[in-house]
Protein backbone atom coordinates (compact mmCIF):
# COMPACT_ATOMS: atom_id res chain seq x y z
CA UNK A 1 0.00 0.00 0.00
CA UNK A 2 2.02 3.07 -1.40
CA UNK A 3 0.26 5.62 0.41
CA UNK A 4 0.36 4.08 3.88
CA UNK A 5 4.63 3.87 3.48
CA UNK A 6 4.83 7.02 2.07
CA UNK A 7 4.06 8.72 5.23
CA UNK A 8 7.00 7.03 6.91
CA UNK A 9 9.69 6.49 4.13
CA UNK A 10 11.53 9.03 2.30
CA UNK A 11 10.90 10.01 -1.37
CA UNK A 12 14.25 8.38 -2.43
CA UNK A 13 13.67 5.32 -0.95
CA UNK A 14 10.34 4.71 -2.14
CA UNK A 15 10.83 6.38 -5.90
CA UNK A 16 11.94 2.44 -7.27
CA UNK A 17 8.56 1.21 -6.01
CA UNK A 18 6.35 4.23 -7.25
CA UNK A 19 8.01 3.60 -10.75
CA UNK A 20 7.86 -0.22 -10.73
CA UNK A 21 3.85 0.08 -9.56
CA UNK A 22 3.58 2.74 -12.32
CA UNK A 23 4.93 0.42 -15.41
CA UNK A 24 2.98 -2.34 -14.07
CA UNK A 25 -0.04 -0.36 -14.33
CA UNK A 26 0.88 1.22 -17.90
CA UNK A 27 1.86 -2.39 -18.37
CA UNK A 28 -1.87 -3.36 -17.60
CA UNK A 29 -3.83 -0.91 -19.49
CA UNK A 30 -1.67 -1.92 -22.67
CA UNK A 31 -2.75 -5.42 -22.19
CA UNK A 32 -5.89 -4.57 -22.45
CA UNK A 33 -6.18 -2.00 -24.45
CA UNK A 34 -4.33 -5.09 -26.87
CA UNK A 35 -6.78 -7.16 -26.23
CA UNK A 36 -9.75 -5.43 -26.99
CA UNK A 37 -7.82 -4.32 -30.04
CA UNK A 38 -7.50 -7.89 -31.25
CA UNK A 39 -11.12 -8.90 -29.90
CA UNK A 40 -12.75 -6.54 -32.42
CA UNK A 41 -10.19 -7.31 -34.92
CA UNK A 42 -11.20 -11.24 -34.86
CA UNK A 43 -14.97 -10.18 -34.70
CA UNK A 44 -14.52 -8.39 -37.82
CA UNK A 45 -12.20 -11.15 -39.41
CA UNK A 46 -14.70 -13.81 -38.79
CA UNK A 47 -17.78 -11.22 -40.24
CA UNK A 48 -16.43 -11.10 -43.32
CA UNK A 49 -16.15 -14.79 -44.38
CA UNK A 50 -19.92 -15.37 -42.49
CA UNK A 51 -21.40 -12.78 -43.78
CA UNK A 52 -20.51 -13.70 -47.74
CA UNK A 53 -21.28 -17.41 -46.76
CA UNK A 54 -24.95 -16.76 -45.46
CA UNK A 55 -25.54 -14.43 -48.56
CA UNK A 56 -24.51 -16.95 -50.59
CA UNK A 57 -26.71 -19.70 -48.70
CA UNK A 58 -29.53 -17.82 -48.59
CA UNK A 59 -29.72 -17.20 -52.75
CA UNK A 60 -29.42 -21.20 -52.85
CA UNK A 61 -32.51 -21.45 -49.89
CA UNK A 62 -34.71 -18.95 -51.67
CA UNK A 63 -34.24 -20.52 -54.96
CA UNK A 64 -32.87 -16.86 -56.00
CA UNK A 65 -29.67 -18.55 -57.63
CA UNK A 66 -30.10 -19.90 -61.03
CA UNK A 67 -28.97 -23.26 -61.64
CA UNK A 68 -25.90 -23.28 -63.34
CA UNK A 69 -24.59 -20.52 -60.90
CA UNK A 70 -25.16 -23.37 -57.66
CA UNK A 71 -22.01 -25.14 -58.00
CA UNK A 72 -20.16 -21.90 -58.18
CA UNK A 73 -21.79 -20.29 -55.29
CA UNK A 74 -21.19 -24.06 -53.39
CA UNK A 75 -17.20 -23.40 -53.92
CA UNK A 76 -17.65 -19.92 -52.86
CA UNK A 77 -19.30 -20.92 -49.82
CA UNK A 78 -16.90 -23.77 -49.34
CA UNK A 79 -13.55 -21.62 -49.50
CA UNK A 80 -14.86 -18.78 -47.20
CA UNK A 81 -15.70 -21.64 -44.56
CA UNK A 82 -12.19 -23.25 -45.08
CA UNK A 83 -11.24 -19.78 -44.54
CA UNK A 84 -12.73 -19.32 -40.99
CA UNK A 85 -11.28 -22.92 -40.14
CA UNK A 86 -7.87 -21.83 -40.74
CA UNK A 87 -8.26 -18.59 -38.95
CA UNK A 88 -10.13 -19.81 -35.61
CA UNK A 89 -6.92 -22.41 -35.74
CA UNK A 90 -4.30 -19.87 -36.07
CA UNK A 91 -6.21 -17.71 -33.26
CA UNK A 92 -5.73 -20.68 -30.71
CA UNK A 93 -2.52 -21.15 -31.57
CA UNK A 94 -1.59 -17.87 -31.12
CA UNK A 95 -3.54 -17.97 -27.95
CA UNK A 96 -2.06 -21.38 -26.58
CA UNK A 97 1.89 -19.56 -27.75
CA UNK A 98 0.95 -16.83 -25.89
CA UNK A 99 0.59 -18.70 -22.49
CA UNK A 100 3.86 -20.58 -22.87
CA UNK A 101 6.78 -19.42 -21.06
CA UNK A 102 10.51 -20.25 -22.57
CA UNK A 103 11.43 -21.37 -19.26
CA UNK A 104 8.23 -23.45 -18.70
CA UNK A 105 7.49 -27.21 -19.16
CA UNK A 106 4.77 -26.65 -21.57
CA UNK A 107 6.37 -27.48 -25.01
CA UNK A 108 9.15 -30.20 -25.43
CA UNK A 109 12.55 -29.16 -25.90
CA UNK A 110 14.73 -31.69 -27.13
CA UNK A 111 17.89 -31.11 -29.78
CA UNK A 112 17.05 -30.39 -33.18
CA UNK A 113 19.04 -29.51 -36.61
CA UNK A 114 17.80 -26.73 -38.35
CA UNK A 115 19.18 -28.40 -41.46
CA UNK A 116 16.94 -31.37 -41.16
CA UNK A 117 14.09 -28.85 -40.39
CA UNK A 118 15.18 -27.06 -43.70
CA UNK A 119 15.37 -30.39 -45.31
CA UNK A 120 12.04 -31.08 -44.43
CA UNK A 121 10.12 -28.35 -45.46
CA UNK A 122 11.37 -28.13 -48.62
CA UNK A 123 10.06 -31.60 -48.79
CA UNK A 124 6.92 -31.03 -47.80
CA UNK A 125 6.31 -28.52 -49.67
CA UNK A 126 6.61 -30.13 -53.05
CA UNK A 127 4.43 -32.80 -52.19
CA UNK A 128 2.24 -30.34 -51.64
CA UNK A 129 3.25 -28.87 -55.12
CA UNK A 130 3.09 -25.08 -53.64
CA UNK A 131 6.54 -24.75 -54.88
CA UNK A 132 4.59 -24.85 -58.52
CA UNK A 133 5.88 -21.78 -59.92
CA UNK A 134 9.00 -20.63 -57.48
CA UNK A 135 11.93 -22.76 -57.03
CA UNK A 136 12.51 -24.02 -53.64
CA UNK A 137 16.23 -24.96 -52.23
CA UNK A 138 18.00 -25.52 -48.91
CA UNK A 139 21.42 -24.96 -48.26
CA UNK A 140 23.79 -24.74 -45.63
CA UNK A 141 25.47 -26.83 -42.39
CA UNK A 142 24.08 -28.55 -39.31
CA UNK A 143 22.69 -26.63 -36.98
CA UNK A 144 21.49 -27.50 -33.89
CA UNK A 145 19.59 -25.95 -31.26
CA UNK A 146 17.09 -26.71 -27.99
CA UNK A 147 14.15 -26.49 -29.08
CA UNK A 148 10.32 -27.66 -30.30
CA UNK A 149 10.46 -29.53 -33.38
CA UNK A 150 6.57 -29.18 -33.78
CA UNK A 151 7.31 -25.44 -33.06
CA UNK A 152 10.23 -24.49 -35.36
CA UNK A 153 8.72 -26.95 -38.24
CA UNK A 154 5.61 -24.42 -37.33
CA UNK A 155 7.94 -21.00 -37.58
CA UNK A 156 9.48 -22.40 -40.87
CA UNK A 157 6.44 -23.59 -42.67
CA UNK A 158 5.09 -19.76 -41.97
CA UNK A 159 8.49 -18.27 -43.63
CA UNK A 160 7.93 -20.37 -45.97
CA UNK A 161 4.53 -19.63 -47.19
CA UNK A 162 5.06 -16.30 -47.54
CA UNK A 163 8.08 -16.64 -49.47
CA UNK A 164 6.13 -18.46 -51.76
CA UNK A 165 2.80 -16.79 -51.35
CA UNK A 166 4.53 -13.03 -51.81
CA UNK A 167 6.85 -14.05 -54.81
CA UNK A 168 5.69 -13.82 -58.52
CA UNK A 169 6.45 -16.77 -61.66
CA UNK A 170 9.78 -17.98 -61.63
CA UNK A 171 10.46 -16.50 -58.35
CA UNK A 172 13.57 -17.97 -55.76
CA UNK A 173 12.82 -19.00 -52.58
CA UNK A 174 16.21 -20.43 -50.60
CA UNK A 175 16.62 -21.55 -47.28
CA UNK A 176 19.95 -21.35 -45.81
CA UNK A 177 21.62 -22.47 -42.13
CA UNK A 178 24.38 -21.99 -40.68
CA UNK A 179 26.30 -21.41 -37.37
CA UNK A 180 28.21 -18.10 -35.97
CA UNK A 181 31.73 -17.73 -34.36
CA UNK A 182 30.00 -16.86 -30.99
CA UNK A 183 28.05 -19.74 -30.65
CA UNK A 184 24.79 -18.85 -32.54
CA UNK A 185 22.20 -20.85 -35.23
CA UNK A 186 20.26 -19.22 -37.62
CA UNK A 187 18.03 -19.95 -40.31
CA UNK A 188 17.29 -17.40 -43.21
CA UNK A 189 14.06 -17.66 -45.70
CA UNK A 190 15.74 -15.62 -48.65
CA UNK A 191 12.77 -15.03 -51.21
CA UNK A 192 13.14 -12.48 -54.51
CA UNK A 193 9.47 -11.66 -54.64
CA UNK A 194 7.72 -8.60 -54.26
CA UNK A 195 9.11 -7.51 -51.01
CA UNK A 196 7.72 -4.86 -48.23
CA UNK A 197 7.94 -1.32 -47.85
CA UNK A 198 10.13 -0.09 -45.40
CA UNK A 199 7.16 2.00 -43.56
CA UNK A 200 5.40 -1.51 -42.80
CA UNK A 201 8.26 -3.79 -41.77
CA UNK A 202 8.19 -2.64 -38.48
CA UNK A 203 4.29 -3.83 -38.51
CA UNK A 204 4.46 -7.08 -40.26
CA UNK A 205 4.85 -8.92 -37.05
CA UNK A 206 1.58 -7.31 -35.71
CA UNK A 207 -1.51 -9.86 -35.47
CA UNK A 208 -3.63 -9.17 -38.29
CA UNK A 209 -1.43 -6.19 -40.18
CA UNK A 210 -1.27 -6.77 -44.07
CA UNK A 211 0.88 -4.50 -46.41
CA UNK A 212 -1.79 -6.21 -49.30
CA UNK A 213 -5.05 -7.05 -47.90
CA UNK A 214 -6.75 -8.53 -51.19
CA UNK A 215 -3.25 -10.15 -52.23
CA UNK A 216 -3.27 -12.17 -48.11
CA UNK A 217 -6.77 -12.68 -48.71
CA UNK A 218 -7.06 -14.16 -52.07
CA UNK A 219 -3.63 -16.52 -51.19
CA UNK A 220 -5.49 -18.15 -48.49
CA UNK A 221 -3.44 -15.12 -45.70
CA UNK A 222 -5.26 -15.28 -42.26
CA UNK A 223 -2.94 -11.85 -41.22
CA UNK A 224 -1.22 -14.08 -38.34
CA UNK A 225 1.27 -16.23 -40.09
CA UNK A 226 4.48 -13.65 -38.50
CA UNK A 227 2.49 -13.28 -35.18
CA UNK A 228 2.69 -16.48 -34.87
CA UNK A 229 6.68 -16.84 -35.98
CA UNK A 230 7.51 -13.90 -33.49
CA UNK A 231 5.57 -15.73 -30.99
CA UNK A 232 7.56 -19.25 -31.58
CA UNK A 233 10.93 -16.81 -31.98
CA UNK A 234 9.98 -15.63 -28.45
CA UNK A 235 9.28 -19.36 -26.66
CA UNK A 236 12.81 -19.76 -28.03
CA UNK A 237 14.98 -16.76 -26.67
CA UNK A 238 15.20 -16.16 -31.08
CA UNK A 239 16.12 -12.82 -32.89
CA UNK A 240 14.24 -12.30 -35.66
CA UNK A 241 15.74 -9.92 -37.98
CA UNK A 242 13.62 -8.47 -41.63
CA UNK A 243 15.66 -7.52 -44.76
CA UNK A 244 13.53 -6.50 -47.29
CA UNK A 245 13.76 -4.21 -50.47
CA UNK A 246 10.50 -3.82 -52.73
CA UNK A 247 10.45 -5.48 -56.05
CA UNK A 248 14.08 -6.97 -54.83
CA UNK A 249 13.12 -9.46 -51.97
CA UNK A 250 12.73 -10.38 -48.49
CA UNK A 251 15.05 -12.18 -46.03
CA UNK A 252 14.04 -13.05 -42.90
CA UNK A 253 16.49 -14.42 -40.43
CA UNK A 254 16.17 -15.96 -37.26
CA UNK A 255 18.95 -16.68 -34.49
CA UNK A 256 18.71 -19.42 -31.57
CA UNK A 257 21.37 -20.70 -29.13
CA UNK A 258 23.44 -23.10 -30.26
CA UNK A 259 22.56 -26.52 -28.84
CA UNK A 260 25.72 -28.29 -27.38
P1 LIG B 1 -0.69 -13.17 -44.12
O1 LIG B 1 -1.59 -14.28 -43.72
O2 LIG B 1 -1.42 -11.95 -44.57
O3 LIG B 1 0.38 -13.60 -45.06
P2 LIG B 1 1.48 -12.79 -42.20
O4 LIG B 1 1.43 -12.44 -40.75
O5 LIG B 1 2.13 -14.07 -42.55
O6 LIG B 1 -0.01 -12.71 -42.73
O7 LIG B 1 2.25 -11.61 -42.94
C1 LIG B 1 1.84 -10.25 -42.72
C2 LIG B 1 2.02 -9.44 -43.99
O8 LIG B 1 3.42 -9.26 -44.27
C3 LIG B 1 1.45 -10.08 -45.25
O9 LIG B 1 0.09 -9.78 -45.40
C4 LIG B 1 2.32 -9.49 -46.34
O10 LIG B 1 1.81 -8.24 -46.72
C5 LIG B 1 3.67 -9.26 -45.67
N1 LIG B 1 4.67 -10.33 -45.96
C6 LIG B 1 4.98 -11.39 -45.17
N2 LIG B 1 5.96 -12.13 -45.71
C7 LIG B 1 6.30 -11.53 -46.87
C8 LIG B 1 7.27 -11.81 -47.90
N3 LIG B 1 8.10 -12.87 -47.84
N4 LIG B 1 7.33 -10.96 -48.96
C9 LIG B 1 6.51 -9.88 -49.02
N5 LIG B 1 5.58 -9.57 -48.09
C10 LIG B 1 5.47 -10.38 -47.02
Amino acid sequence: DLDHIQENVPYRELAPFAEAIHSDRVLRENNEKMRQEFTANVSHELKTPLTSISGYAELIETGMAKPEDVAEFGSKIHREASRMIRLVNDILQLSHLDSVRPEGEAVTMETVDLLELARDCVERQKVNARHAYVALSYLGESAPVLGSRTLLEELYQNLCDNAIRYNRPGGKVQLAVGCTRDGHAYLTVRDNGIGIPKDAQSSVFERFYRVDKSRSKATGGTGLGLAIVKNIARIHNARIKLESEVGVGTTITVTFELAH
